[in-house]
């Protein structure tokens, strides 16, 4: 099974090594267009400084998924676009070590896999024309995954749930075909062949397993654009951290942190967890263990810091999987906030907002997947963070953000 933030992150790393800039919390609201309706360059929001900038471009590659019907309309141009919701089911841990994969009550195949140090049972498959952003699974999904899955692991209802996942998948718009009909391959729409932005293009549909392969064709075709006719080579070129094995028995030895701990750092980092270790060598108190789920080293949570530009925990999490666990940060969220205000030099009631998003966010996950022994821990998560932390009580000074006033 594939990380995909960790892909996600990588590719981005690689890209700035390559002479990209990396611009997170930009969101593109407008496109300046000549006379010829050409493209002529991009504005975005910042929604960290909350100034609006923009960059000269001839080309766009609108790439924003199940929003990217909204991108182009920005643009003045139309991008149909057929969206599909998909609900995970997340258990605590590997409750199985292979996969399993069984015909559903309407014949569709779901499956249930290990993943990380958690178990994923999905997927779901819904048209929808609701908000990606507010979409959450529904009891209906949580019922239809474990009543599948019960027919050949009986169980599977013992097992604990720690939180739901969900997604919206761009596909292309097919029209009176069932869903499952729809094809899971891509397009790269031209608006400009289409009667639309001359130098914008639109990916439509595609895979998670077939990004790589995407964002090639897309290169080769921004290069003949721009008159650069050079084959893009990336499938040939490893991935930062990917270039070699690493030994972490030795590691272990020489470092003096647990085998379990350098294990999941491999996972993440490959070669390049040698930088997090460098960094004890400076810092031993930096091998405490911050998130005990995954684990974490305190190490390697600056090293993400400072290399893989998050602005909250919500991003920590994203990057590095800090509170995906069976606690899901109930035990890690303090301290982490408190290395991230350190490093960031974020004031007081910024790490409080930060705590309370990341456990907002975490919520939206959790709330409708809650039963059995789940209950006693989000009773024992509220404890920590309102009779220990007192987090229900604190008084945040909290200024709105450019992007929220008029809520
Ligand atoms: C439940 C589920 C299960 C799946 N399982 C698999 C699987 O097993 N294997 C597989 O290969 N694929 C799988 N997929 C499909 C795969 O995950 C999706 O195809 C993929 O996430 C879509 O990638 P994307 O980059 O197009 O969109 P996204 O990953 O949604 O990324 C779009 C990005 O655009 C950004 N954005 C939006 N608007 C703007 C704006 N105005 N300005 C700037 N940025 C903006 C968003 O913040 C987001 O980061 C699954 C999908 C779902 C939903």
């Amino acid at each position: 099974f594939i990380d995909p933030f960790r892909l996600c992150l990588l590719q981005a790393l690689d890209a700035r090594k390559h002479g990209a800039e990396i611009r997170t919390y930009c969101e593109v609201i407008d496109f300046e267009v000549n006379d010829k309706d050409e493209i002529k360059g991009v504005v975005f929001y910042n929604r960290v400084s909350g100034a609006t900038e923009s960059v000269k471009t001839q080309v766009v590659v609108n790439a924003a998924g199940p929003w990217a019907h909204k991108v182009a309309k920005s643009a003045d141009d139309k991008l149909p676009i057929r969206l599909n919701k998909g609900a995970h089911v997340i258990f605590d841990r590997r409750i199985v070590n292979v996969g399993v994969t069984v015909k559903a009550i309407d014949g569709r195949w779901i499956y249930l896999f290990p993943h990380e140090n958690t178990t994923l049972l999905g997927t779901t498959a819904l048209d929808t024309w609701e908000d990606p952003d507010t979409l959450v699974a529904s009891f209906d999904e949580i019922e239809y995954l474990l009543q599948s899955m019960e027919t050949v692991l009986p169980s599977i209802r013992e097992a604990r749930i720690i939180r739901t996942m969900t997604g919206v998948r761009p596909l292309v718009p097919e029209w009176k075909v069932p869903e499952g009909k729809v094809t899971r391959g891509y397009q790269i729409v031209d608006h400009g062949e289409n009667g639309g932005k001359k130098g914008l293009l639109s990916f439509l549909g595609g895979k998670l397993v077939t990004c790589r392969h995407m964002a090639e064709a897309v290169t080769d075709l921004v290069g003949t654009k721009l008159g650069k006719e050079v084959a893009c080579t990336t499938h040939e070129q490893p991935l930062p951290g990917n270039e070699d094995d690493v030994d972490i028995i030795a590691l272990s030895k020489e470092y003096d942190i647990s085998l379990h701990a350098l294990e999941r750092m491999r996972a993440r980092r490959g070669t390049e967890m040698v930088k997090v270790l460098e960094l004890t060598k400076e810092h031993p108190e930096w091998k405490t263990t911050i998130c005990t789920c995954e684990p974490i080293i305190e190490a390697e949570i600056r090293v993400a810091i400072r290399e893989e530009f998050p602005q909250t925990l919500n991003d920590l999490r994203r990057r590095i999987r800090l509170g995906t666990g069976p606690c899901q940060g109930t035990f890690c969220t303090y301290k982490a906030a408190a290395i991230l205000a350190e490093e960031l030099d974020l004031p007081g009631d910024d790490f409080l907002v930060d705590i309370l998003d990341f456990r907002a966010e975490r919520w939206k996950g959790i709330r409708q997947s809650m039963r059995g022994e789940q209950l006693a821990q989000e009773e024992l998560a509220q404890g920590m963070y309102c009779c220990v932390g007192n987090l229900d009580q604190s008084d945040v000074d909290y200024d709105l953000k450019p992007w929220e006033e008029g809520c």
